[in-house]
């Protein structure tokens, strides 16, 4: 295992790290066994991530604290954390900043945030929304001055707004899914983090599940790209071991391997949604974005998807069967991803 130096955070991370969003799908006692074995395994940073829960604001950081929050009470100086903050207003990023505090690091031993993020930074309107005087960087800069923060992230599934984030200056971490699918952030955001001494973190690196057919070529992959840390999200212990022994020990791609792995995202590709937003609103109040990732999820079973699903509908969002194939997000689309094609397959296997 090697630990790549994280940017200007200069912090010291392990080259591949845990993306925390299966946790949020395993039993607590499991999800604690998991954390310890990854630290065991040299494991050093742990990116915190509750789904759907994170955008309730009286339920953020619960399943955290349950997990994460237990096996710190031990272990806090053998791992750096990442918080995730959905929300761009002052009052609610502060909020949020003192929540986790309370809940994951009090009585640790060091009750500071060493990663704390914006997440889904994906629209310019939240970016401009988080910069203004109202907005949540100014609760980001109170934080760090008082000492609650040790550094800044920002997330993002869309290289035109992340590099608009990144050029604000307020960001020493990029946060961003990259597969040989996605590898449009090589052409600008890797070269600006590079020039600007930004850590690179790599999420989804299976595509989000997309890939799972080809889960340890990718990260194969990715580790002969110029970045510094992947965070997988694993849901069981050969997970784990799997993708750090692949990751770790893999070797670079043999030419058929990477024939492979090109060959698969050549099939994906008319179907592989990048997340980056392009396409919404959309007029039926539908959520693509969430309703691909619940649709394609590796991470629960089927009868799960269809209660996530469902809990999308009782909100009051749209789901894949109110589409009315109007065609306006094909058109926004800049991959030209058949939309209304895929909303009916997912209303076929999850409606009802
Ligand atoms: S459907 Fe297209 S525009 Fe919408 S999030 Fe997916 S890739 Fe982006
Ligand atoms: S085609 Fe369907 S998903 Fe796309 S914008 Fe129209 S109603 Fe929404």
């Amino acid at each position: 295992m090697q630990y790549k130096r994280l940017g200007r955070t200069n912090l010291k991370i392990s080259e591949i790290a845990y993306g925390g969003l299966a946790l949020y799908y395993v039993e607590r006692d499991e999800a604690i066994r998991l954390l310890n074995t990854a630290i065991d395994l040299g494991i050093n940073y742990v990116d915190c991530d509750e789904a759907g829960a994170q955008f309730v604001a009286a339920k953020v950081y619960e399943d955290t604290r349950s997990k994460l929050g237990e096996v710190l009470k031990t272990r806090r100086n053998e791992v750096y954390v990442g918080i995730k903050c959905m929300f761009a207003k002052k009052d609610e990023v502060a909020r949020d900043i003192d929540k986790a505090l309370e809940y994951v690091f009090k009585g640790t031993g060091r009750e500071v945030i060493d990663l704390f993020h914006i997440a889904h930074v994906d629209v310019q309107e939240k970016l401009d929304l988080l910069l203004s005087p109202q907005g949540g960087m100014a609760a980001v800069a109170e934080a760090k001055e008082q000492g609650k923060l040790s550094h800044t992230l920002v997330a993002s599934h869309n290289p035109t707004v992340l590099l608009a984030a990144l050029k604000t200056d307020l960001f020493d971490v990029a946060e961003f899914p990259f597969t040989v699918i996605e590898a449009e952030y090589k052409k600008e955001v890797i070269p600006y983090c590079h020039a600007h001494d930004i850590g690179t973190l790599i999420m989804k690196p299976i595509g989000g599940g997309q890939m799972a057919s080809c889960a340890d070529l990718s990260l194969r992959w990715i580790r002969q790209q110029p970045v510094d840390v992947v965070i997988p999200g694993m849901k069981t212990m050969e997970e784990l071991t799997g993708n750090i022994e692949a990751y770790v020990n893999g070797g670079p791609l043999a030419p058929e391997e990477l024939e492979r792995l090109e060959r698969t995202a050549r099939v994906l590709g008319s179907e592989y949604c990048h997340r980056c937003g392009y396409c919404l609103p959309c007029p039926m109040n539908i959520h693509v974005i969430s309703q691909i990732d619940i649709y394609r999820s590796r991470l629960v079973d089927l009868g799960r998807k269809k209660e996530l699903y469902k809990m999308a509908r009782e909100r009051g969002a749209g789901v894949a069967a109110d589409c009315v194939a109007c065609g306006q997000c094909v058109e926004k689309c800049p991959f030209k991803l058949n939309v209304p094609e895929l909303m009916k397959k997912i209303a076929a296997e999850l409606d009802g």
